[in-house]
């Protein structure tokens, strides 16, 4: 799981973060839903180590980590835009973690093998990142990110570049890879339609707040704010 409580972050004197707390349960996937700029990227990066907050605390699967740097917080992270090794093969790319690592090199083969078979990318091992597609790429940033086997996964947009087609087909995948492998996972968009769609539970944001935290079917019939009903309402 993961527990936040009370974060507050400011960027000089703009808060970007006020008093948020929330709880992922483990094995869940749960969605942060909020317009640009509401902090949702902040939230994320705070959880991963790549930002300290100002107040509150942060734990991953019953730990403390808020003193802890990233590498020590054991979190996969995907980003919108990924940024893949060019020079380096799929197969390459996805091994990456596990040599720096050092793990034996059975273990390696066996592991990459293993999950490019759940992005289902394996006719592509031996391509480089320049010959696929964007949502090839994405599922490649997923697998390197699984490869070590992170306690949670932390996605930022992850599918945000891709066009409306293959965002929904990768958005019906992940929600298939989730029930899978049952690992924790955070999921940020401003997606309603996306959020409603694969999340179990949604925490909608507002200006550096969370207004409500909810299942999709608890936040379209109980909005608890004019926001709330207004967003989420749009395009349902
Ligand atoms: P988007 O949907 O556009 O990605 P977001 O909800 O992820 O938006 P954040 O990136 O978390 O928004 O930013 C929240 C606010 O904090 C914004 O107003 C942003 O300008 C500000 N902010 C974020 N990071 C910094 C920073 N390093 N320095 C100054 N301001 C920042
Ligand atoms: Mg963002």
């Amino acid at each position: 799981s993961i527990v936040v409580e009370g974060v507050s972050k400011s960027f000089g004197s703009f808060r970007a973060l006020q008093d948020v707390s929330l709880t992922v349960p483990e094995g869940s996937l749960t969605a942060i839903l909020g317009p640009s700029g509401c902090g949702k990227s902040t939230l994320l990066r705070l959880i991963a180590g790549l930002e300290r907050p100002d107040a509150g605390a942060i734990s991953i699967g019953g730990r403390d980590v808020t003193a802890l740097p990233p590498q020590r917080r054991h979190v996969g992270l995907v980003f919108q835009h990924y940024a893949a090794f060019k020079h380096m093969t799929v197969w390459e790319n996805v091994a990456f973690g596990l040599r720096i690592r050092k793990r034996p090199k059975e273990e390696i083969a066996r592991k990459v093998g293993e999950l490019l078979d759940l992005v289902q990318l394996s006719g592509w091992a031996h391509r480089y990142p320049s010959q696929l597609s964007g949502g090839q790429l994405q599922r490649m940033a997923l697998a390197r990110a699984l490869a070590v086997e992170p306690k949670v996964l932390l996605l930022d947009e992850p599918f945000g570049a891709l066009d409306a087609k293959v965002r929904g087909e990768l958005r019906a995948w992940l929600r298939r890879l989730h029930d899978e492998i049952e690992v924790t996972t955070l999921l940020v968009t401003h997606d309603q339609e996306e959020a409603m769609e694969i999340a179990d539970a949604i925490a909608v944001m507002h200006q550096g707040r969370i207004e409500q935290v909810d299942t999709p079917d608890g936040l379209y019939d109980y909005p608890a704010s004019e926001f709330v009903m207004g967003f989420v309402g749009q395009t349902c």
